[in-house]
């Protein structure tokens, strides 16, 4: 407990990543002027994560060079910025808490911010802990995977989400022999539509990475502690040196837990970023937020997984930390670089019914476009940053592109946007 030389002052916040330095430097921004410390159990010093799947693999980035800031900004800011110190118990009342290391170290506090990210979700397959076979979240792993990669020849990626796309495409170009195993019928299934999955499974075709859809892994065999392979269901074995394991995150809710709050994939916050004690607010990978975009068509709240999101939440839940008046209104948007192809995508497609084609996949150069009820969703755009711009600030002022005009990749999309849905001109008019 805090003794009187640790009153409960100032804001702690656990997780020093995107979002936990995001509520920091906004609460300065917003003129606090209390004490902030920044706690975080990794060696380095705050950095971005999506390089580790992309330029960091290619040896073009350190975690030093991925730092969000210096350490003179931290000093300058007067954010006390600890790492190596893993929090494993909070105890808190309306007036603040204390929160303990592993170390020892105790942390105490008057507001506390919970930005405690996700961790790879893991597949217990016999072979597991043999040498070769990694997940990559942290620069600490990716480091490994680098040296890994470097040495291997054949390399194994077991799941076709983002981030196993995006090292499968940087393992291919850089010679290695590269397999997807795929349990879904198809790849990015939870992010995209069926088009786009397409797209995706012939470009990395075509670029010759082997894709198996439908595979069933059981297990990952190995010489000498060494991974050699990846066993699936008929029998067959996938040879490789190095095998990456990517199949998704599991939002890291034990404090909140510990603390009493309602949890339910994610830490449940309102669009405040509030917590269900009321005192608490928790932001990025590791909250569950209502979401206005999806508020209409009846799923009301989501955990999302990307930089643009553990910023704008870390915004609000900085403002409710200080009892300013913020909500979560962003559109969402993300972006994923496999080899030469920059997706982008705007908005949330899970409820579309009707997928809207502008461009030719052919090209590598492409849009598609989200529609529900004739009016526009979201946007999935392949090498087509125009088309991308022109639906994240459509759907930002609400407006939208009509579905008939959004086809025409002769006309700019920002043209089509309209506030008012027109009816469309039929071709006969
Ligand atoms: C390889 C990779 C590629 C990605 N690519 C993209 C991309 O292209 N585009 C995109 O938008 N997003 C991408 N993302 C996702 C994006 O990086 C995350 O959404 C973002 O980092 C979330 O930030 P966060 O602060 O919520 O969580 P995290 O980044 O997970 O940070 C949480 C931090 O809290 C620390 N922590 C947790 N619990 C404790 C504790 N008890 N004590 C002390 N410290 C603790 C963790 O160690 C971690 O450092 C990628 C992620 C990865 C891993």
């Amino acid at each position: 407990m805090p003794t009187p030389a640790q009153p409960r002052t100032g804001t702690l916040i656990v997780g020093n990543c995107q979002a936990g330095v995001q509520i920091a430097s906004t609460l300065r921004e917003l003129g606090d002027t209390e004490p902030i410390t920044l706690v975080g159990e990794e060696p380095h010093a705050p950095y971005q994560r999506p390089p580790l799947s992309k330029a960091f693999l290619k040896g073009e980035a350190t975690a030093d060079s991925l730092a969000f800031r210096t350490h003179d900004f931290y000093r300058e800011h007067d954010i006390e910025l600890v790492t190596r110190e893993r929090i494993v118990t909070i105890t808190r009342d309306e007036t603040g808490g204390v929160a303990v290391a592993e170390s020892g170290r105790t942390f105490p506090f008057a507001r506390l911010a919970l930005a405690t990210g996700a961790v790879p979700r893991t597949i217990p397959f016999e072979g597991s802990e043999l040498e070769g076979v990694s997940y990559l979240r942290t620069a600490t792993e990716a480091t490994v995977l680098e040296q890994q990669l470097h040495q291997a020849t054949n390399v194994v990626v077991v799941g076709g989400g983002f981030i196993g796309l995006e090292v499968a495409a940087g393992a291919r170009a850089a010679g290695k022999y590269v397999t997807v195993l795929e349990a879904a019928p198809r790849l990015i299934g939870r992010a995209v539509c069926e088009q786009t999955s397409e797209f995706y499974l012939q470009a990395h075709r075509r670029r010759g990475t082997r894709v198996v859809l439908n595979a069933k892994v059981v297990r990952f065999t190995g010489e000498h502690d060494r991974v050699t392979g990846v066993e699936l269901g008929d029998g067959t074995v996938v040879p490789a040196e190095v095998v990456l394991i990517g199949v998704g995150v599991i939002p890291r809710t034990e404090l909140a837990g510990q603390l009493g709050l309602q949890v339910d994939n994610g830490i449940v916050v309102d669009t405040h970023a509030l917590a269900s004690d009321g005192l608490t607010v928790a932001a990025g990978d590791c909250a569950n937020m209502p979401n206005p975009s999806i508020a209409d068509f009846g799923q009301g709240r989501l955990r999302l997984e990307s930089v643009q999101n553990a910023v704008e939440q870390a915004k609000v839940a900085a403002a409710t930390l200080l009892g300013q008046a913020a909500e979560h209104k962003t559109v969402p948007w993300f972006w994923s670089d496999q080899a030469d192809l920059k997706l982008q995508i705007a908005g949330l497609s899970g409820e579309h019914d009707q997928v809207v084609l502008r461009g030719d996949p052919d090209s590598e150069k492409f849009s598609l476009l989200y529609y529900r009820d004739g009016i526009l969703i979201a946007a999935d755009c392949v090498n087509s940053p125009l088309d991308f711009m022109a639906v994240r600030n459509a759907l930002h002022k609400g407006q939208s592109v009509p579905a008939a005009l959004a086809a025409d990749s002769s006309v700019p999309l920002k043209k089509s946007v309209t506030d008012v849905l027109l009816p469309v001109p039929s071709p006969a008019a």
